[in-house]
């Protein structure tokens, strides 16, 4: 179920491989794999894990011709492995000599990512923008105008400052800097849609590190076009930070109806899989009640009347076992992803929480009886006791999921 809160901004629709991106369609989660692309082998894996993750568009730097040699291997391990992911071309600097020297990568590619402050300088700059495009066209592709604050157009800003040093009350800085991101990322778009370039093949992003910023330049930007956006925070940073960073970020921007992809760029912790991006991408979508992804788990934060980490750990056994089983859950059960499971830590709040739960259990607190009333539809289903209550809650979830949604109550 996907509530219709929130009225999206009205685009038009650009077709990334197979996904269709626009406002008439769900906000697409993307990521990006940080392999080294002319590793065909490991780019493959990680492409894979990526979407079996849940990304539905991956892109991978196409940086060398060695990079962009891997691609038709990456494509054809990706056949074999089942995956049939959009796959998306990062180019910067040497894109047009890259397209035009690989054509099949060209073709397998579901889209070019383009960056226009550094497709070349000077008169470079329209001639390889415009060789891109011609290889858009050729093989029918869409191109994504990626502005990034940190490769700014330096002519766009330098003219734009300019004309702001004649103002009566000129703009800040940052202001100047914001103008001049959207002024190169529409311009840069009605010179592909001049060269040919279909008006429903062009995206935009225009990513900068900082929330306010970021705000202040898709609105900005949203105003000016119905072209589809590509949402998110540049090096949004590591771990906890990064995920905050990222979520506080994309979500009033998303509530405005801004946004039709998005991807969260975290730094991974060391030995942390990339995949992290694409949960907290869906999380952060799944708590705007813009997506659906996979059955919420809600339990209680805990606190002295739990002296035990029992709960805590079940709560984490049961978000696990939920994340482990959506692949196959989803392939048999429709609806499943709208289920909500209670994890609680004692009857102050337990019984009322898993009451209005599909199903959730009332562990007991310091005190009191050790039994764990389980509730299901709302109704008292059956009392768990002794040593086996985390592995019995797990039997009743599993039996629950089939018999509610393997009927199609669900749907
Ligand atoms: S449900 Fe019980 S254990 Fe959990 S936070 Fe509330 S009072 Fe504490």
């Amino acid at each position: 179920m996907t509530a219709p809160l929130h009225v999206r901004r009205r685009t038009v629709t650009a077709w990334v491989g197979n996904v269709p991106v626009g406002s008439a369609h769900p906000i697409a989660v993307q990521s990006m794999t940080n392999t080294d692309t002319a590793d065909a082998e490991a780019t493959a894996i990680q492409v894979a894990q990526l979407a079996r993750a849940g990304s539905e568009i991956v892109r991978v730097t196409v940086n060398t011709r060695e990079a962009a040699a891997a691609l038709p291997e990456i494509v054809s391990r990706l056949h074999d492995l089942g995956i049939d992911v959009p796959i998306v071309g990062d180019f910067h600097y040497n894109g047009h000599i890259l397209l035009r020297e690989f054509p099949e990568a060209a073709r397998l590619l579901a889209k070019y990512r383009i960056n226009p402050g550094n497709v070349g300088a000077g008169q470079h700059h329209d001639v390889n923008f415009a060789t891109m495009i011609e290889v858009a066209k050729d093989f029918g592709k869409p191109v994504r105008i990626g502005v990034n604050w940190g490769s700014l157009d330096q002519q766009v800003l330098a003219r734009l400052m300019d004309e702001n040093a004649r103002r009566g009350s000129p703009k800040s800085g940052t202001d100047v800097m914001i103008d001049a991101m959207v002024v190169s990322a529409l311009d840069s778009a009605r010179y592909a849609e001049e060269l040919g370039l279909p008006h429903d093949r062009i995206l935009i992003s225009v990513k900068v590190s900082s929330a306010p910023e970021l705000w202040q330049v898709y609105r900005q930007l949203a105003a000016q076009c119905d072209y589809p956006l590509h949402l998110g925070l540049t090096e949004a940073g590591m771990g906890m930070k990064g995920m905050v960073a990222s979520s506080v970020a994309l979500a009033p921007l998303l509530v405005d109806g801004i946004g039709d992809t998005i991807r969260v760029s975290l730094t991974p912790e060391p030995g942390a899989p990339r995949k992290l991006e694409v949960e907290v991408a869906q999380q952060i979508l799944q708590s705007l009640g813009l997506r659906q992804f996979l059955p919420q788990v809600t339990s209680c934060p805990g606190c002295g009347r739990t002296t035990s980490t029992f709960f805590q750990g079940l709560a984490q056994q049961i978000q696990n076992h939920i994340r482990d089983a959506m692949p196959e859950w989803k392939a048999k059960y429709a609806g499943v992803e709208d289920m909500q499971v209670a994890v609680m830590g004692c009857i102050v709040n337990g019984p009322g929480e898993s009451k209005h739960a599909n199903i959730g259990i009332s562990l007991p607190g310091t005190g009191e009886d050790p039994r764990a009333p389980v509730y299901q539809d709302g109704k008292l289903l059956t009392t768990l006791k002794g040593p086996r209550i985390a592995e019995d809650f797990q039997d009743l979830l599993e039996k629950y999921v089939e018999e509610r949604y393997g009927r199609g109550v669900g749907v």
